[in-house]
């Protein structure tokens, strides 16, 4: 539970670690420089840093994505075992077991209700 927690958290914590970088880079970044001209003139190795920080903000958004998304992806899993766990095939209102349909196998019949569910 904990490392699942933890994962989440780092997750969480790079897609806003990208989002500050990229946001640096797009928006906060000077790329130009004074060249003494009227216009200022965008400098070569300031833009290929800003691509650099963009690059990178890149990677930790998507991999904070993975790990936000591999988390929920376990917690989808647990929660289902623990569905089929708590209710094996009881009809809901009834609460009494469901017969399996003979013609089909993926449908379930309530004996008390008559109502019908597909697995
Ligand atoms: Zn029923």
């Amino acid at each position: 539970m904990e490392t699942k927690i933890g994962k989440h958290l780092i997750g969480k914590i790079l897609i806003v670690v990208a989002l500050l970088i990229g946001a640096y880079a797009m928006f906060i970044m000077n790329v130009s420089v004074d060249s003494g001209l009227p216009e200022r003139v965008n400098n070569f190795g300031l833009m290929s840093d800003k691509q650099n920080y963009l690059f990178i903000a890149g990677i930790l958004f998507l991999s904070g994505i993975v790990l936000v998304s591999s988390q929920e992806a376990t917690q989808e899993i647990t929660n289902e075992t623990e569905q089929e766990n708590s209710s094996p095939n009881l009809c809901p209102k009834c609460k009494v077991e469901l017969v399996q349909d003979k013609a089909n196998s993926s449908i379930y019949e309530c004996p008390k209700c008559g109502d019908r569910f597909q697995e």
